[in-house]
């Protein structure tokens, strides 16, 4: 796969540091990017409704940060964004900030908002290669100027767990979300919730840490630390369409689907173990775009559990003409995914076979 070559912009970023109570000399710094979303906002007076605060201000909403023995830097994005606005270039910006960061910190801390975190997570476990530091997620679904905020707690434990040691190497050297009370592998994370504070859920890989008294940490479930350098890819095509199965889909609708113009590669969202209708025209709309070049990636409906190509007869069709499976990985995982390596591998049956396997831990 081959990437644009990095070129420095240092300058572009303004970066803040904030005061704590680390040493002149830290043993941990920690750089968070704040991209935007509800944890950041705060009760404007003035305006007499919810707006962004400036970042810089943290230690004086959260006060605790000025006890913790890490160096913090601050980047605020020079446009926050509520994270539905989000799109493939905020990721390839997300990616190129930790890569021009990367020598300096130990770990990376990005507050977003938690509507796409699951999809921006899965992106960037893609796009960041050899990761060997912790990348942690978080947000919050109450903002952080509110009384009964979960912000406070989300972002002071996603900085203790991003900058956990063990015989001085990071615990988890992976793209993670921390969220209420759960440290999930970031491409395998789901948000489930829209008001509860257990916002996200990973139902086919278990939390690799609980943070309760102590943050509780599974060695096992935690992907080992590269041996490669540290790289980012600079690409990703948006030319992908999701394609979500119900009873009574019309004919049409699914022609039309498939008729979009320079449409590269698709997520099937199908029942339970991978099932679709059997039709002969279904099977044919799907087989017709697979000639045509169209990668077509299975991945359930359902949060738990795994595709299985050929359990039923609908899914043996669909393996007969070519479709992928996407075993148990999420739709968020999926998407993002086909993305990435339409935007970065030119051989489809390179794109194929990497679909079919975990490039990233995000499928078992
Ligand atoms: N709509 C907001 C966002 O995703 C919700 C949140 O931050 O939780 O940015």
């Amino acid at each position: 796969m081959a990437r644009i070559a990095p070129r420095p912009m240092l300058n572009y970023y303004q970066t803040v540091n904030l005061h704590t109570a680390a040493a002149q000399v830290a043993h941990t710094s920690i750089f968070v990017i704040y991209t935007g979303g509800t944890i950041g906002m705060d009760y404007d007076e003035n305006a007499q409704h919810l707006a962004p605060f400036h970042f810089s201000e943290i230690v004086d909403k959260v006060p605790e940060l000025k006890r913790f023995d890490f160096e913090l830097t601050v980047l605020s994005l020079p446009k926050l964004i509520d994270s539905s606005d989000i799109k493939i270039h905020h990721w390839l910006n997300l990616a190129r900030i930790i890569y021009d960061f990367y020598n300096d910190y130990d770990a990376f801390v990005i507050l977003h908002g938690t509507d796409t975190m699951a999809y921006s997570a899965s992106a960037l476990s893609y796009l960041l290669k050899n990761l060997a530091k912790p990348i942690i997620f978080t947000g919050a679904q109450l903002p952080i100027g509110v009384p009964r905020t979960d912000a406070r707690e989300n972002f002071i434990t996603a900085l203790e767990i991003a900058s956990a040691k063990k015989d001085g190497r990071a615990i988890v050297p992976e793209v993670c979300i921390f969220f209420d009370q759960f440290l999930l592998r970031g491409n395998r994370a789901r948000k489930v919730e829209s008001e509860n504070f257990t916002a996200f859920e990973s139902e086919n890989y278990e939390p690799l840490a609980v943070a309760g008294i102590h943050i509780d940490y599974r060695p096992n479930l935690i992907l080992p630390a590269p041996i490669g350098a540290f790289d980012f890819y600079s690409k990703m095509d948006n030319n992908v369409a999701l394609l979500k199965i119900f009873p009574g889909m019309p004919k049409r609708y699914v022609r039309h689907f498939f008729a979009m113009p320079g449409l590269r590669g698709v997520v099937v969202e199908t029942f339970g173990s991978g099932n679709t209708p059997t039709d002969d025209w279904f099977m044919g709309a799907v087989r017709e775009a697979i000639e045509a070049g169209v990668i077509v990636y299975n991945v359930s409906q359902c949060n738990g559990g795994s595709v299985v190509h050929g359990m039923y007869e609908s899914s043996k069709k669909l393996q007969e003409i070519g479709v992928v499976s996407g075993r148990d990985i999420t739709p968020e995982a999926a998407m993002t995914k086909l993305m990435f390596l339409l935007g970065n591998e030119p051989d489809p049956h390179v794109i194929r076979r990497n679909l079919g396997e975990s490039l990233r831990g995000e499928m078992t």
